[in-house]
């Protein structure tokens, strides 16, 4: 069965700007195929991944063990509803409840579901303990946390919000890694925190040193939930499992999880540990493919992958490669102020006399042959597969060299 189109790149693109809303605006390309850390367009061109999706594509395209775990699972059972159990979506929860700190996990599709459910979580225990006044969920200036209307109310970004308006009542926005103002913020009407231990969207900043362990003891005088979304810094990307790990006295009470997860195929989760795992009785909550068999027979194989000692080393020696491939290209033409992020979460912050050209900086890598992003107009984004290696970093870093020498 042949399904590719007759219609030229120019003509196909031109459909697609005719038939899909005008949320996106895609980059002028259509990208067909990928082996590793290389994708191609349909025109045959080849480009060198740093994005990885968004830190979705983790351990590359078409990744053998994943395409495995996939097609013998599509040939046994590729959905049934959650009133029955399957196999690999109760591994999966085993192995999660395994590697983390969590007793028990819920699956949904998304990182905004992740994180909605998270927020239903925290209002739904605040329900059964406090007064209807006690309901109020922190969150910080910069963050992200998708995109349905509750996850984007607690995005404390006003672009996102623009528009969209009633937006839901109970978020308290609080500016980042600000730990007198968040003291002060604090008190018996807060029942949960919502933070990235590195925010990613909104520059890749991570939290500050003691603020994780700072937030864990206001939530823990005030009987408030600590939850991290860690949908971009999680699942390896910052050389451990999770980023929060990096400050082992920092544990959550609940995690939100996705991108990576499924290393490309949709799926989300839910971590939640003590306690709180009450707070969602039977009837409570729900998703139709959440926990879907295939989703959960690939994550399986994704999260056993990535939670090796060997690919966790390659995340790290590789992080250090493209940061002073970076640097040492900056000394030559000076676009950044600073560079930092952690592991292969990687953020290139542009001198004043740069600011707003993040996306035309990124146009001309991609023009080049190198696949960057972008977080904010400000700030250079790079969050390669974590299973990269040195030739892709280094060819990649090239590739940016020539796309960006004539803006120094
Ligand atoms: C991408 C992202 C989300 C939203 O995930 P979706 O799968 O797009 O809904 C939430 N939080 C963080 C930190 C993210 O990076």
């Amino acid at each position: 069965m042949n399904s590719q189109s007759p219609l030229t790149t120019t003509e196909l693109i031109a459909e697609g700007v005719r038939c899909y809303l005008p949320n996106y605006q895609p980059r002028e390309i259509i990208l067909d195929h990928g082996k590793g850390s290389r994708l191609w367009d349909r025109d045959g061109k080849e480009y060198i991944d740093l994005g990885a999706g968004i830190a979705v594509n983790s351990l590359g395209h078409a990744n053998p063990d994943l395409l495995a775990a996939l097609h013998s699972q599509a040939e046994k059972l590729w959905h049934t509803t959650n009133i029955y159990y399957t196999e690999p979506a109760i591994l999966l929860a085993q192995e999660l409840v395994e590697a983390t700190f969590a007793d028990q996990v819920f699956f949904c599709n998304s990182g905004a579901e992740a994180n909605e459910a998270a927020i239903k979580l925290a209002r739904k225990r605040a329900s059964t303990s406090s007064p209807p006044d006690q309901r109020e969920i922190i969150t910080f200036s910069g963050s992200f946390h998708g995109r349905t209307l509750a996850t984007v109310t607690a995005t404390a970004q006003p672009k996102y919000h623009e528009g969209f308006e009633p937006l839901p009542a109970g978020f308290r926005y609080c500016p980042f890694n600000d730990f007198e103002a968040v003291t002060s913020l604090f008190n018996d009407n807060v029942c949960a925190v919502l933070v990235e231990p590195i925010q990613g969207e909104g520059g890749v900043t991570p939290a500050a040193p003691g603020f994780l362990s700072h937030l864990r003891s206001l939530c823990d005088q005030h009987n408030a939930l600590l939850i991290y979304d860690e949908v971009q810094c999680g699942m390896g990307r910052t050389g451990r499992l999770f980023a929060h790990q990096w400050e082992a006295e920092a544990q959550p009470d609940v995690m939100a999880i996705a991108k990576a997860l499924g290393c490309g195929f949709p799926i989300g989760a839910l971590l939640v540990a003590g306690e709180a795992t009450q707070a969602l009785p039977f009837g409570s909550h729900g998703s139709t493919f959440g926990g879907n068999p295939l989703a959960t027979a690939v994550a399986r194989v994704a999260l056993k992958k990535i939670n090796s000692p060997s690919l966790l080393a390659n995340v790290l020696h590789q992080g250090e490669r493209l940061k002073s491939g970076l640097q040492r290209l900056n000394e030559r033409y000076s676009l950044f102020s600073e560079i930092r992020g952690r592991g292969l979460m990687i953020g290139a912050q542009l001198t004043d006399s740069h600011s707003g050209q993040a996306g035309v900086l990124t146009e001309a890598c991609r023009q080049q042959g190198v696949l960057i992003l972008q977080a904010g107009p400000d700030v250079l984004r790079f969050l390669p597969a974590l299973n990269i290696n040195q030739t892709d970093i280094d060819e990649g870093v090239d590739r940016i060299e020539v796309a960006l020498k004539p803006f120094q």
